[in-house]
């Protein structure tokens, strides 16, 4: 007799955006066939957990049916393209999705493998002809997962930095000019193996709108000639990169694109979180961005998450719902005229109390860890909104509730959450005990550092305790807390990725 097997599925949302359709469809999903949960994950996708092995042809077929798929949401390829989802950052935000999903499809894998095994090839969405070889990828594919995402600053709210490759709009007048590039950053590590370790991406310079493609194209061919193949711990672009030298990277790039990067434009992040509420986009409707703790959307005695925005999903007509890379969902495009109704079932639904939490929680992340990633050591999203609710009793304390921390928990060392980004940081050691790291900076351009190893619930709130008072006593005016401890040097923070596994 075969265990009971069951799986987790990922569904890619290129550039964050579903439809209403493909809301109701995943909701539909997790109660036919999953757990009766959604969990949006950090790059903007969807996860189904608890599918058992029986059910996953069916729940992909109708995955298939509502023009989504988990093509690429894991393996050796390009993954979900992120992009910013919230139009109040600017007038281009538009444009800046558009060159999102070209990047997505063009590097999305051409072959029918897909739907021969997982829809008896009836095909919905993705290629049309029977394509038997993969253009870019070719027989091989690539070393190792492969992550770009955009950003359009101010806000770097899809952690820029943290990909293999990042795209930072730049707007001149009033227009999407094109884009700064950023290559090799990877935030998973392993435990113990000082050769691994989170990373952010180097800037290489500017390209106009009309090159981004094709600069994505090259970038990931050059992972594909010159990644590591035989050790997968050291195969994704950041190796690749302190193995060969940025220079390197930058000359054959430069080479396989006929021409040369020009230098980076000037821009700005200030933060890499999520800004909340209802805000009118520039095309006159209005965007809802709502806290989902862990990014978990799920019925509880309190708050009816998920019935309330399958409400919601029923008469969205000709509005969207776009997943935050920070976990949450915005409620987007919705009329003048249907607003009030939206509203209404956020009130009456407990979405709207949901909202009711600390700034520590809403610039929180957790990732799946414990009791449904079988990688994770410790808990993850089950457990961090206890802890938060304990460390933001310290700020009350020093009388600063008010001050936002980015604050980021993993079960394990992968980093699907990006803890290395939070300005406190933890990773599960064992069921309780979490390497604890601080110092990252509010607007994710610096990683945290290693500050103590193992700690229970008790050690960490007894250590935060007199950092947070000091910061609350010696903090310059609107200094965030990851800046202070760098700048107080009870961090000593350096860029070396030796450095990052000192205690
Ligand atoms: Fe990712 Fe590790 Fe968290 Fe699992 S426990 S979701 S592998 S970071």
């Amino acid at each position: 007799l075969e265990p009971l097997y069951s799986f987790m599925i990922r569904v890619r949302v290129p550039g964050g955006v579903a439809s209403p359709a493909q809301w109701i469809t995943m909701d539909n999903l997790a109660d036919k066939y999953g757990m009766p949960t959604l969990k949006l994950t950090t790059r903007q996708a969807f996860e189904l957990h608890g599918i058992l092995k029986h059910n996953l042809k069916p729940t992909i077929k109708e995955i298939n049916e509502s023009l989504m798929d988990s093509i690429a949401a894991c393996g050796d390829v390009n993954r979900n393209v992120m992009c910013t989802v919230n139009p109040y950052t600017s007038n281009i935000h538009d444009d800046v999705q558009r060159v999102a999903l070209a990047v997505s499809e063009h590097l999305t894998p051409k072959t029918k493998a897909y739907y021969k095994i997982w829809v008896n090839d009836e095909q919905v969405a993705g290629p049309v002809e029977d394509i038997t070889e993969e253009p870019i990828y070719g027989k091989t594919y690539l070393p190792r997962k492969f992550k770009i995402t955009f950003a359009i600053p101010p806000y770097n709210d899809t952690d820029v930095y943290a990909h293999d490759i990042g795209l930072i709009a730049i707007e001149e007048n009033g227009k999407l000019a094109g884009f700064n590039f950023t290559a090799g950053g990877g935030m998973g590590m392993t435990f113990g193996d000082e050769n691994t370790f989170p990373r952010l991406g180097n800037l290489l310079g500017y390209a106009p709108v009309d090159k981004a493609v094709d600069v994505c194209e090259k970038l990931l061919t050059i992972q594909r000639d010159y990644g590591n193949r035989e050790n997968r711990k050291l195969s994704r672009f950041k190796y690749t990169i302190e193995r060969e030298g940025l220079d390197f990277v930058k000359t054959e790039l430069n080479k396989r694109l006929g021409y040369d990067l020009e230098p980076a434009k000037p821009y700005t992040f200030t933060t890499n979180g999520d800004s909340y509420g209802w805000v009118k986009g520039a095309n006159g409707n209005w965007f809802n961005t709502l806290y989902i703790e862990g990014g978990r959307v799920k019925d509880t005695e309190q708050f009816q998450l998920r019935k309330g925005l399958r409400a919601i999903a029923e008469i969205l007509e000709g509005g969207d719902f776009r997943l935050t890379g920070n976990q949450n969902i915005v409620i987007g495009n919705v009329s003048e005229a249907l607003k009030p109704k939206v509203q209404e079932l956020l009130v009456q639904h407990g979405l709207e109390a949901h909202q009711d939490v600390t700034p520590l929680h809403q610039h929180s992340i957790a990732c799946v860890a414990l009791n449904l990633c079988p990688l994770a050591n410790a808990e993850g999203e089950r457990y961090l909104p206890s802890l938060i609710t304990k460390i933001h009793a310290i700020l009350e304390k020093y009388g600063i509730p008010d001050q936002p921390i980015t604050i980021r928990m993993t079960g394990c060392p992968n980093g699907c959450g990006r803890p290395y980004l939070g300005e406190i940081g933890f990773v599960g050691r064992a069921p309780g005990k979490y390497n604890f790291y601080l110092g990252a900076s509010f607007n994710g351009d610096r990683m945290n550092v290693l500050h103590k190893e193992a700690l229970s619930e008790e050690e960490i709130l007894a250590e935060l305790d007199p950092l947070i008072a000091q910061y609350a006593a010696e903090r310059t005016p609107n200094e965030h807390f990851g800046d202070f401890l760098v700048r107080k040097e009870i961090i000593k923070h350096n860029y070396s990725k030796a450095d990052f596994h000192l205690v």
